[in-house]
């Protein structure tokens, strides 16, 4: 860590205002520097053990006079002492106390998938407690500095709040700028913090600052990149090495899955001639027709050698199921870049090791050992957790939701999200993507390719680790304000990745944005329902997930009440009133359609009733739909007698939910990707 002397000797390079200062040694000299700098003065210790001086008394403030810096100078040293006995304490910087200002905090730290990212927010001795902070990537653009401001829940008071005059933002922006390019161009710092930044109705001055500098910096893995012919995920036949007989075995289980693929299916093993009803083959290179894509299901220690015989015999891509390389041991890690170089040496690719390999149901493909095949559908999932894998196909089926493609990734030793993202980009059965992420090694290539990927198509992530427990801690404020799961965020809402955080969640996004008017054209929503319960509720979900619940004009009003009734709510939500029958919905999706500039999306609730089937209400959501370009989200709540209604919304791609809190979470989710909207529920 830089003394802060260093520190605001650095700052001024980058020509960001930091105070005059003195080191001194004892207490005569404390008083001469004073005195010099024109008192007030503020005093701190100086000591590589203490990080932050406030703790441990280190710090006076407002020393008006060269008595009191001799006083003050005692006081820091004995309190530092006091602290910690064995700090050492290289002496105490005398520096010229700055006006009193709004304390704003910038910091930096670098992050191990995506690098260097700054941190801004409100800063003091309290920034902790705070936690009113935003973070980019670096590099940002001038306008991304000016969003980060704006970001932050305290920004009123940069602004002008009740009164106040505003803070000189121009020079805050300057200052931000200054700092991220101080940032990146130190390669040797690593992470710091300027804390507190003080902002005044003209200018600013930097308080204090922490720089930490390693010698060390670990590069980010950058690995080349071979793009994988589409052609690989669609193998006319496939062999499967270590096909078993023995149903408590793996290859039983994918030999099992596969039997449903209608091209040529080849068992190997090296004991039998004849699995599940199949002639079996000693080893791959007996098999007498081309084999496209190769399972290899046996013991890690083995698997070389096999790659090795499927490489002569012209496989294109091998899935290896098999356990026990990089995930387990350093010899592991040795075997893995073995397979690798061996499949590079003849062109074939690889899917894991260390996963379950690929499930294409469109194609009747299954190379896992899932329960259950899942069925043919819109959705494509790439998962980092075969669990995961297992428990979502399973559950997909009770839900009725099919998949395009399944793939596990594993150790992603060859192939990694990013080949299979580029895949399923150009697969057409897909018509939306969901991740399930727990690390990424390069960030920003990631970055790059899921963002075209998802100008196309749209992309959901759930990244595990958000809880703070077992992060590191940290040495400066930024790498406690900031985790590793925010940098993601960021990373996400940058690159147009919707970010939710649990699978139903990721699932219903799927859902939505798989129809092709995909992202509502803004945030302006309206609702119609015929219970007034879930009017009500509907507005506080709205509210808690950013969604705007428009005021109806007069003249809606007034052709609305043309045919309602004369108790309806005459607002938005817009109650329909228990009795709501077919034909009362369908005039006001009339109105509503015909004011379709006045908002974005609508949400139509609905609930079980005698006056009106769910399929009635289906398909007047459907004329709906047809008749405006604005998007529509259905949710219609209740048991089993809503599901012909719910049934007809899916065949027409139309969203339908089941639970409201879900309908506007998700929403929330995709508005605050697209338009950065905040509110309390999406935190
Ligand atoms: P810490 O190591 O505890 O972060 P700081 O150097 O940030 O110590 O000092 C603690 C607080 O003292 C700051 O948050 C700021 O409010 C005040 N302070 C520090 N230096 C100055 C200064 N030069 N002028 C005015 N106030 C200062
Ligand atoms: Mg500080």
């Amino acid at each position: 860590m830089l003394t802060e002397a260093e520190g605001y000797d650095l700052l001024r390079k980058y020509d960001i205002p930091v105070p005059q200062y003195n080191i001194v040694k004892n207490g005569e000299d404390a008083a001469t520097a004073a005195e010099r700098m024109g008192c007030p003065v503020v005093m701190k210790i100086i000591s590589p053990q203490i990080v932050h001086k406030s703790d441990a008394g280190g710090v006076i403030v407002g020393i008006g006079s060269r008595k009191a810096a001799l006083g003050a100078f005692t006081k820091i040293i004995d309190s530092a002492k006091e602290y910690n006995p064995d700090a050492e304490i290289e002496g105490v910087i005398v520096e010229q106390q700055a006006e009193p200002g709004l304390e704003l905090i910038i910091g930096g730290r670098t992050d191990p998938a995506f690098g260097k990212v700054i941190t801004f927010g409100m800063g003091g001795t309290m920034v902790e407690l705070m936690k009113d902070v935003t973070l980019r990537i670096l590099p940002v653009s001038e306008e991304e500095i000016r969003q980060m401001i704006r970001d932050i829940n305290a920004y009123p008071l940069i602004a002008g709040y009740r009164g106040s005059k505003p803070r000189d933002e121009e020079e805050l922006v300057r200052i931000i700028g200054n700092v991220a390019r101080f940032f990146m161009e130190s390669e040797n710092v690593v992470e710091f913090d300027v804390n507190p930044l003080r902002l005044y109705e003209n200018g600013a001055c930097a308080v204090d600052a922490r720089i930490i500098v390693s010698d060390e910096i670990q590069a980010i893995e950058k690995k080349e990149r071979i793009p994988v012919p589409m052609e690989f995920f669609t193998p006319r036949s496939i062999a499967v090495v270590g096909a078993s007989q023995d149903s408590t075995k793996m290859g039983y289980a994918v030999m099992h899955n596969l039997l449903h693929f209608p091209g040529q299916l080849y068992p190997v093993n090296n004991k039998r001639s004849e699995i599940q009803g199949l002639k079996a083959y000693h080893s791959v290179t007996e098999i007498p027709a081309p084999v496209d894509l190769a399972v290899i299901t046996v013991p890690a220690i083995h698997v070389p050698r096999i790659v090795e015989e499927c490489g002569k015999k012209g496989v294109s891509m091998a899935v290896v199921i098999t356990a026990g390389f990089k995930e387990m041991s350093e010899e592991g890690k040795i075997l893995e870049e073995r397979i690798v170089s061996i499949a590079k040496g003849y062109g074939m690719r690889i899917i894991g090791p260390n996963c379950l390999g690929l499930i294409v149901p469109p194609r009747g493909i299954d190379t896992t050992y899932v329960h259950q095949s899942p069925k043919p559908g819109n959705i494509a999932f790439l998962s980092q957790s075969g669990a995961i894998i297992n428990t979502v196909v399973d559950w997909s089926l009770a839900k009725n939701i099919g998949f395009s493609n399944v793939i596990s990734v594993g150790n992603q030793a060859d192939l990694n999200f990013l080949d299979y993202l580029r895949y399923v980009e150009k697969d057409p059965k897909t018509k939306a993507i969901i991740m399930y992420i727990e690390q990424i090694t390069d960030g920003k290539t990631f970055m790059e390719v899921v963002s075209e990927v998802a100008k196309t198509k749209p992309v959901i992530a759930i990244k595990s680790g958000s809880s703070r427990k077992g992060q590191a801690a940290s040495a400066s404020h930024t790498g406690s304000l900031s985790g590793s799961y925010d940098v993601y965020m960021e990373a996400f809402r940058k690159s147009g990745v919707i970010a939710v955080h649990t699978l139903t969640g990721a699932f219903l996004a799927a859902q939505m944005l798989a129809h092709p008017k995909r992202y509502p054209k803004g945030k302006r929503a309206v609702v119609v329902t015929n219970a007034g319960g879930f009017a009500v509720l509907s507005s506080d979900y709205a509210e808690r997930y950013g969604i705007e619940i428009i005021d109806l004009p007069q003249d809606v009003i007034d052709e609305l009440n043309a045919f309602l009734p004369e108790f309806w709510n005459k607002g938005n939500p817009i109650d329909l009133l228990g009795d709501a029958s077919e034909s009362r919905f369908e005039k006001t999706f009339e109105v509503l359609a015909k004011h379709g500039e006045l908002w974005d999306m609508a949400f139509i609730v609905s609930f079980p009733n005698l006056v009106l089937t769910s399929e009635q209400m289906a398909k007047q959501i459907l004329k709906f739909s047809a008749r405006t370009e604005n998007r529509l989200i259905a949710t219609l709540l209740g048991g089993d007698s809503m599901d012909v209604g719910r049934e007809i919304l899916k065949e027409h791609s139309i969203p339908s939910f089941d639970e409201l809190d879900f309908t506007y979470r998700v929403m929330g989710r995709v508005l605050w990707q697209k338009f950065r909207v905040k509110a309390p529920g999406l935190l």
